[in-house]
């Protein structure tokens, strides 16, 4: 039985409450004699990470052979961000990233061993404290409590742990997104409203294994090549494998939609679709050997791993209108104050993003990302056709011109004409403004990392993170 708020089982009679209504009726009474609106209700909110979702794996992001009906129905209800870029090409440091609104270098999860900062408020404890039953439900470690991402949550669903003692496959650690939505229905079903729900599901990421009836494209293939680690970064795959493992990648992205669907399909059944806000993205995109032979993610800033999907429905609020395209660029940072703000809560002074749905979008904003992992230092800022690199150990910049075909694989020379020079220093200003801004992050004290946990461990080795 699903626990609607009403005014049932309160205790308190009809007669009690007639003083207060006619105070309430008198203030709402319009001038013209019309109905007055009914009183503002907190909205659930469902946000949904689909980890590693490129944007053009939607048909509803331009990619005709994509089979993703339920996200590209929710696209349909909903607003879509057409030009919606990551922050952060690696798991951690963009979802944490997108759950306070935060640019990496201010919320300090950004290399391998950080964790996120107590110091820094994360959307769940805002939301938590006013009023909302919180849940995260994660199928990746880098989210997890192990990382401090449990911070605001009355309930954390950690799903790759293991349930048997013995050996166990690999595989067998990575949770796919139909237990997630039954998980999550569970959830919403135990818990009073109004919820927050943080999904993240794992079903695009390496490795790259869809059940057999999203596999559409099987039969046709005769190679030997499949979605395991150690097949898809072979060297010796020819172009016909490479289209298979990117058939491979899409059939997990069919999956994903597929519970998805399911998810939203328990929302319309609770009768709890027009009050709750939907908002669906993804941590980073993936390579598909674009720019210089790369494949996954965490190496580079291109456009393959920064541009995701980024999709907000809430009927009930009449300010996201169903169908409606919005081309200028955003950036996962805004995700927080775009919540709040739908939720009629006040955003917190000093967050990196904005709320989208406050003011017009602006055509000409730039969009910023960053990576520290590994040994990859670099920053980007995109605006307009160009878009900046900072490799910071060498502080060497590359400036290129993404509207000409095959501009991301070419750097603009440095003596260029006048209006890539005008642009490269533009963008360098702005830039060096953004990096100052790390002046004013949160002082996180240095400490040691924990050990990390063995099941933690043997999940992210699943999915690639540790050889
Ligand atoms: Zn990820």
């Amino acid at each position: 039985m699903h626990a609607r708020r009403t005014g049932e089982g309160l205790g308190v009679s009809v007669a009690a409450l007639l003083p207060l209504l006619a105070v309430l009726l008198l203030q709402w009474g319009c001038r013209d004699g019309g109905v007055a609106p009914p009183p503002p209700r907190p909205p659930n909110i469902v946000l949904y990470i689909v980890d590693t979702l490129r944007s053009d794996g939607l048909a509803s992001y331009g990619n005709p052979s994509a089979s993703t009906p339920h996200f590209d129905r929710l696209a349909a209800e909903g607003v879509v961000f057409e030009n919606a870029y990551a922050n952060a090409s690696w798991t951690r440091a963009s979802i944490a990233t997108i759950v306070t609104g935060l640019y990496p270098s201010r919320h300090l999860a950004e290399r391998r061993a950080d964790s996120l900062p107590d110091e820094v408020e994360t959307l769940s404890e805002v939301l938590l404290r006013n009023g909302y039953t919180t849940g995260l439900i994660t199928t990746n470690p880098n989210a997890g409590r192990h990382f401090g991402f449990d911070v605001g949550f009355d309930s954390m669903i950690e799903l790759y742990r293991r349930n048997k003692p013995g050996r166990v496959h690999s595989f067998e650690l990575i949770t796919a997104s139909d237990r997630v939505t039954d998980r999550a229905m569970e959830w919403i079903g135990a818990v009073p409203e109004p919820f927050f729900l943080t999904i993240v599901s794992v079903d695009p990421h390496a490795p790259y294994r869809p059940p057999e009836r999203f596999d559409r494209a099987a039969g046709a293939y005769t190679g030997s090549a499949d979605g395991s680690f150690e097949h898809i970064d072979r060297p010796d795959l020819d172009a016909t494998d490479r289209r298979r493992i990117r058939a491979l990648y899409d059939a997990e992205v069919s999956f994903n939609d597929d519970s998805f669907g399911a998810l939203l399909a328990h929302l319309d059944e609770l009768g709890i679709r027009d009050d709750t806000i939907v908002a669906l993205t993804s941590d980073h995109g993936e390579e598909f050997w674009e720019i210089k032979g790369r494949r996954g993610h965490g190496r580079s800033l291109s456009e393959a791993v920064t541009r995701v999907p980024l999709v907000v429905r809430y009927p009930r609020g009449g300010r996201v209108p169903a169908g409606k395209r919005v081309a200028a660029p955003v950036e996962l940072a805004d995700v927080v104050p775009t919540i709040l703000d739908l939720a009629a809560l006040p955003v917190p002074a000093g967050l990196d993003g904005r709320a989208l749905f406050s003011g017009e979008p602006d055509p000409a904003r730039a969009v910023y990302a960053s990576l520290d992992l590994d040994g990859y230092r670099i920053r980007s800022l995109r605006k307009g056709p160009w878009k900046l690199l900072w490799y910071e150990p060498m502080n060497r910049f590359e400036l290129f011109r993404l509207d000409e075909p095959g501009g991301e694989e070419r750097p603009i020379p440095q003596n260029a004409g006048p209006q890539a020079r005008r642009a490269r220093s533009e963008l360098k200003r702005e830039l060096a403004a953004i990096v100052a801004r790390d002046a004013a992050r949160v002082e996180a004290p240095e400490g040691q990392p924990e050990a990390v946990p063995a099941d933690v461990e043997d999940a992210m080795r699943a999915l690639g993170y540790i050889e």
